[in-house]
């Protein structure tokens, strides 16, 4: 039938040129002659075609080829039939809703679903939704939504797969090589669209809950953290020196407090949105962020770095100057700060190759204490794999990128180790203590409760 149809086609568009070149040449009478020739042989074709038909619609079809070129009344009572007839050949889209014609199936989607996620599951496009993932409950706005469209497919290509995979393992076994390997890649292939969930994930949760992605820090209006004014006020000349520091260290100390929880609460709300995350026991949740949140904290740093010198500046555009952090930290801690920001921003990273390298970060399998050491050098190697890709796609074959950020681990822990360090420093302080103490505690311990 399809066989006949496209000869159809051919003929009648060899026929359409023969007559728009004579049309060029001839006198009118002898164009119409051949119109009329045109147009018996197609009905003559048409009706040949029609025989052949094994269904109505396909009948009704060609019915309406002939009518609207006989210039018939009736034309539109045939294409109402025409329309009810193609409606049962259509189905909608399980990813958009859209309605699409089964001649271009696979499977469940319309062919632009899926052409959208063949593209970004094999590129891993990581996506994010800026409605927290829920436009899937509204079609209409589900293809302005990368994440959720390339999400909801996932989901449905993952069920599929799996069906297909219980299906075959169902099968009884007849030790063939080719059921076997059937029943690997099919397996292959289950695994697969889960790592592309994972680094979704990621990625979402990434743009959801970090105040440095380039969107937000575009329109960043610097001003100081603290006033120099507000400083020099409380460390009037009558104060004597050292008095005049602690009351300056404190105020710095006060005012850091607050960027510095939010910074670290924002970190754990990355993290407890990601599921694999959550698969972990709550007690290595706990090792994984209390012992790897400076170094995504220096990574969040990092993208404003650049807007000012010698300044930590964080996402609302507020900044301590490298001399405030001196009086509040320690000169060696503060030059680890500043050395691990400017190496990380060096690298240039994109939005979300800093997302990826937070998570590879919180992966870390080899940290003091983790139970599950094994599931957490699984999701790391994803990770890295994740990264190389989407650092070659980014930045062409700069595989270096990916090497120094592996090489600057240490210099982020051993920044961490001091951090540390100094927080049990500020227990000569005990006000000052308990309150770091009170952030950490309300950040790592409550949140898990
Ligand atoms: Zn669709
Ligand atoms: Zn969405």
């Amino acid at each position: 039938m399809a066989t006949s149809k496209k000869s159809t086609q051919r003929l009648d568009g060899e026929a359409h040129n023969r007559l728009t070149t004579s049309a060029q040449e001839s006198s009118s009478s002898a164009n119409s002659s051949l119109s009329s020739m045109f147009l018996d042989r197609n009905r003559k074709l048409d009706s040949a075609a029609e025989n052949r038909s094994s269904t109505s619609c396909d009948a009704i079809e060609n019915k309406e080829r002939k009518i609207d070129l006989s210039g018939i009344e009736g034309e539109q009572s045939d294409k109402r039939d025409l329309a009810s007839c193609s409606s049962t050949k259509k189905s909608l889209c399980e990813v958009c809703g859209s309605e699409w014609s089964q001649e271009e199936a696979t499977d469940f989607a319309c062919y632009t679903c899926y052409e959208f996620y063949w593209r970004s599951k094999e590129l891993r496009k990581l996506y994010y939704c800026q409605f927290s993932g829920t436009c899937m409950l509204d079609n209409t706005k589900i293809k302005n939504c990368e994440y959720c469209r390339a999400k909801k497919h996932l989901g449905l290509d993952k069920k599929l797969n799996k069906e297909q995979l219980k299906k075959l393992e169902s099968e009884p076994f007849d030790l063939s090589m080719v059921q076997t390997l059937r029943i690997k890649y099919q397996q292959k292939e289950v695994e697969r669209l889960a790592d592309y969930e994972f680094l979704l994930t990621i990625s979402h949760s990434h743009y959801t809950n970090c105040d440095y992605i380039a969107m937000k820090t575009k329109k960043i209006m610097l001003h100081p953290a603290i006033s120099i004014e507000k400083e020099s006020q409380e460390c009037s000349s009558k104060i004597a020196d050292a008095t005049c520091s602690e009351q300056q260290k404190h105020s710095i100390f006060e005012c850091f407090l607050g960027f510095f929880a939010k910074n670290i609460n924002s970190i754990v709300k990355f993290a407890k949105q990601i599921p694999a995350f959550l698969e972990f026991s709550l007690q290595d949740q706990r090792i994984m962020l209390k012992s790897n949140y400076i170094g995504i904290w220096m990574l969040h740093l990092s993208r404003t770095s650049e807007l000012l010198p010698n300044a930590l500046i964080f996402s609302d555009g507020s900044y301590f100057t490298r001399q405030q952090l001196e009086i509040m930290y320690h000169f060696e801690l503060v030059d680890l700060i500043f050395e691990s920001i400017s190496s990380l921003t060096r690298l240039r990273l994109h939005d979300d190759e800093v997302g990826l390298f937070s998570a590879l970060l919180l992966f870390q399998p080899d940290k003091p204490g983790i139970g599950d050491r094994d599931a957490a050098r699984i999701y790391y190697k994803k990770i890295c794999k994740a990264l190389e890709l989407v650092i070659r796609i980014n930045h062409g074959n700069k595989d270096e990128i990916f090497a120094e950020f592996i090489n600057g681990i240490p210099q982020l822990q051993s920044l961490h180790t001091k951090h540390d360090e100094m927080l049990q420093m500020f227990g000569r302080n005990k006000e000052e203590s308990s309150k770091f103490a009170a952030i950490i505690k309300e950040s790592f311990e409550q949140t898990f409760a």
